[in-house]
């Protein structure tokens, strides 16, 4: 049997050893007779699950004791809507950089609560670069900043925090959470959807400082306000207890392979083996501006998009599958999140060298 290697954007890839563990503890979680799935989530058992869960994420992260961890649902998309019901307070604005397709849906969400200042934006050119801070049109009376340090479909990362003052710094790190050190410090909310670098879809984790708790607008309903749920240990109704599990195996792992540092040093390796043999051949390019290409997402074009599904038809027999670029960047897009194995990257740049010597 070919190994299968994929590439999705999300839901992606899950390390192999956590899968197999889960399939083990399916039917009977430790003894207990009974499956994740059908355990009361108020019971000891589950208590346990998330605590664990929480605490190696904290440890992971290395998250200040002033900040809560929230395990909640309705994905990076219900934070679109959370984010200004929660924190904007008596303030009628916020700042939003807008640098690809999710800055954009954020900025859409955040349009219904307040004035949305665009304090720079990518759009000129097709969001393939990160507007330098210099160049920020910031307003003072923002009652926080939004940005997304990496696009999942245009693959372009920050490689650098913005620097905001008292202006609470907000981050969408859906596809990037994990997968290089971060001072949460430097953040006043971090909020990434599971589904990319996490675990299975359905979960969402939210890192909020403390202060910032407790002014919610008052149409809020108490399942989106994170006071309430802080208050709640994230339980103000039934969690995605699954999911939270899942992520907790996960986090368990990754402790194992030697914490965020172990994988930061392993994505950028990964990395830079694609981007070497994109740079090195006169077949594929690289839409985005060298200085803040993605670690997590690599997209590249074909100089003969017709043969596009060709390269599909033939990677997929090779066991390189979900390939297939996003609609508005065409090409292809390789995700590489840290659940991907190096020789998932290698057993791809050598297809692509193949098949460029072919075509
Ligand atoms: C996938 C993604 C989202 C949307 O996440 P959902 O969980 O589907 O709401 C938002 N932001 C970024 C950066 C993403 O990659």
């Amino acid at each position: 049997m070919t190994t299968i290697y994929n590439f999705s954007a999300g839901p992606a890839v899950l390390p192999q050893e956590v899968l197999r563990q889960a399939q083990e503890e399916l039917v009977d979680w430790h003894g207990s007779g009974m499956s994740v799935m059908e355990m009361s989530h108020r019971g000891k058992e589950f208590t346990g699950i998330i605590e664990a869960a929480e605490k190696n994420l904290r440890e992971l992260l290395a998250v200040p004791a002033n900040y809560k961890v929230l395990f909640l649902q309705g994905g990076a998309t219900a934070q679109f809507a959370m984010i200004p019901m929660n924190l904007l307070s008596c303030k009628k604005e916020a700042d939003y950089v807008m640098t690809g397709e999710w800055s954009k849906k954020a900025i859409a969400e955040a349009r219904k609560y307040c004035t949305v200042n665009v304090v720079a934006s990518s759009e000129d050119k097709n969001c393939t670069y990160v507007p330098e801070q210099s160049t920020w049109k910031t307003s003072p009376d923002a009652a926080y900043l939004h940005y997304t340090p990496n696009e999942t479909i245009h693959g372009i990362e920050f490689n650098w925090v913005p620097q905001t003052g008292n202006v609470p710094l907000v981050a969408d790190m859906s596809s990037t959470i994990l997968s290089r050190g971060i001072n949460v410090s430097d953040y006043a909310l971090i909020y990434a959807g599971a589904q990319k670098n996490i675990g299975p879809a359905g979960l969402t984790i939210v890192i909020v400082r403390e202060d910032l708790l407790g002014q919610a607008l008052p149409f809020t309903p108490g399942l989106f306000d994170y006071k309430v749920q802080a208050e709640n240990g994230s339980m103000l109704n039934t969690p995605p207890t699954y999911g939270i599990y899942m992520a907790g195996l996960v986090f368990e792992h990754l402790k194992k392979l030697g914490g965020i540092a172990a994988m930061e040093k392993m994505n950028i390796e990964k990395s830079r083996l694609l981007y070497d043999c994109i740079a090195q051949s006169q077949f594929y390019k690289s839409p985005v501006e060298a200085s803040c290409r993605s670690r997590m997402n690599v997209p590249f074009t074909l100089q003969k998009p017709e043969l596009d599904d060709e390269f599909l038809k033939q990677a997929k027999a090779r066991g390189l599958v979900q390939l297939k670029g996003h609609r508005s960047v065409g090409g292809m897009r390789a995700s590489i999140y840290n659940a991907m194995p190096i020789a998932g990257v290698q057993a791809l740049v050598n297809f692509m060298k193949e098949f460029e010597a072919k075509s």
